[in-house]
């Protein structure tokens, strides 16, 4: 059942802080919108390596007796969100191992494109495996490493790999926080000042994490580099020759907080600016423009400001229900659209409605809302998305489904218009969408609107199958 090839994730570690487990808590709370299936906190002290990872959220999970259980000045910690068939707590990381370089533990962000091939030889091999994770595969070719230090062994190992990895790993005397060498995922690093000119060191796959704990973000763990934290300080090594940067445009569209800076740069900013240029580029008359919370907010904001047509919060959600996207059926995926969002019929009646969002993957959620939307009311709704059409599946860690399931793959914008009953329907243009990122040395990975893949994929018949089966 190793089928998994979508891991969104959040991962978060601390050096050098006597309350380590408790801010990798709220590190990985300030994280929880990029997964809610399942969370884990590893800790250490001089003596070993503590873990403790359950199925749902992290504020459940972590109660104060369980964070005491976690002692130590060091700690790493993941929230994990995942698809059907493969929601069990064997692969909630962190993944916490005896090896031959000690007892460690290790987190990931992303999706190692090659690790069904390294598995399988292995498993050959004679290699077992507990879970169908892609992490492990890291386990197995660091603790077959025959140099002697961890960090030279993890360097080995991520020779190895292919794709997408924001991993940070743990052990009795240190940190190690790496990313690939295309930066797929994000990895930000900062540091908290303690009493007497020490430091505590922290990382995050986003900077919401650091701004709940009162650290300073000083820049990003860069692609292709390997931090270690030790008694000796900090210390930065490139573990991999330079490559073109592919860092996921996705981040700034849909997937990180907007209070956020991702890759160096706001994702508020990025996000309006996608909507001022949505606007200059497919204007329309209309009355209102309306945001599908939250992912629609800050571009209609946008939108908004550059047309002049008032912002109107025509849509409420309820907070207390998980993303939709999430339900594994799509029965329930139906349902929970209504379940999610209300229309106020006040600020819609009558009136022309510019609805916006982030994208459209399947299409139901924008049907449903557009039918929501007109039934309470609205003249007309011109539905405008801040990216371009989403037209393939993301190998990389974003959960995308089959392209046979990507609308956009299969249709049309006017066929995806009448399919989402909307009076007009524009996207956002590539070109569009790079400006507002600021995307001048070409440093994202557009694969899921132009489906040039920044990487070999000397499986991608098998990558292209496997989501058939998860998704
Ligand atoms: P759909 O109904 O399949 O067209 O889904 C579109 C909605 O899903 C949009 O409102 C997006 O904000 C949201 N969305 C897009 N990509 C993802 C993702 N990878 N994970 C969760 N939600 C997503």
């Amino acid at each position: 059942m190793f089928d998994k090839f979508h891991e969104e994730c959040g991962v978060f570690a601390i050096y050098g802080h006597r309350e380590a487990s408790a801010l990798a808590k709220l590190g990985v709370y300030a994280l929880q919108h990029r997964g809610q299936e399942s969370a884990g906190i590893a800790s250490a002290d001089s003596k070993d390596v503590y873990c403790h990872k359950a199925m749902g959220h992290v504020s459940d999970i972590f109660t104060a007796e369980i964070i005491n259980s976690l002692p130590g000045d060091k700690a790493i910690s993941h929230t994990r969100y995942s698809t059907a068939g493969d929601t069990v707590v064997l692969n909630a990381q962190p993944f916490c191992v005896a090896t031959n370089k000690g007892r460690i533990a290790i987190a990931h962000n992303g999706n190692i494109t090659n690790a069904k091939e390294i598995r399988r030889t292995l498993e050959q091999e004679g290699a077992i495996f507990s879970a169908s994770s892609d992490t492990e595969v890291v386990l197995h070719l660091l603790s077959r490493s025959r140099q002697k230090t961890l960090a030279a062994a993890l360097r080995d190992a991520l020779l190895q790999l292919e794709g997408a990895f924001s991993l940070v790993l743990l052990a009795r005397d240190q940190i190690i926080v790496a990313r690939d060498p295309h930066g797929f995922r994000p990895m930000a690093m900062g540091y908290m000042e303690l009493s007497g000119d020490r430091f505590s060191y922290v990382f995050a796959s986003e900077t919401c994490a650091f701004d709940l704990i009162g650290a300073v973000y000083i820049g990003d763990v860069e692609p292709g580099e390997m931090v270690t934290v030790s008694a000796g300080g900090l210390h930065r090594e490139r573990f991999a020759p330079v490559q073109p940067k592919s860092q996921c445009v996705f981040e700034h569209v849909y997937f990180a907080r907007p209070d956020s800076m991702v890759f160096g740069r706001s994702v508020q900013t990025s996000r309006e600016q996608m909507g001022r240029r949505l606007a200059r580029q497919s204007p329309v008359e209309a009355d209102v423009v309306v945001p599908l919370p939250d992912s629609g907010v800050a571009p209609a904001i946008g939108y908004s400001a550059e047309s002049g047509i008032p912002f109107r919060m025509g849509l409420i959600r309820n907070h207390y229900v998980g993303r939709t996207f999430i339900e594994p059926s799509q029965a329930i995926r139906d349902f929970g659209v209504r379940l999610k969002l209300n229309p106020i019929r006040s600020l819609l009646e009558g009136k022309r409605v510019v609805l916006v969002d982030d994208s459209i993957v399947r299409g139901t959620t924008s049907r449903k809302i557009v039918r929501m939307v007109r039934s309470a009311g609205a003249k007309e709704v011109h539905l405008r998305i801040s990216c371009p059409p989403t037209i393939s599946p993301c190998f990389y860690g974003v959960d995308t489904p089959t392209k046979n399931e990507l609308i956009a793959a299969n249709h049309t914008v006017d066929e995806i218009r009448r399919y989402v009953e909307a009076d007009s329907l524009e996207y956002l243009s590539l070109t569009n969408l790079r400006q507002s990122v600021e995307d001048e040395r070409v440093e994202y990975c557009y694969a899921c609107y132009t489906g040039d893949y920044p990487t070999e994929l000397v499986n991608i018949e098998e990558l292209m199958k496997s989501k058939t089966v998860t998704s």
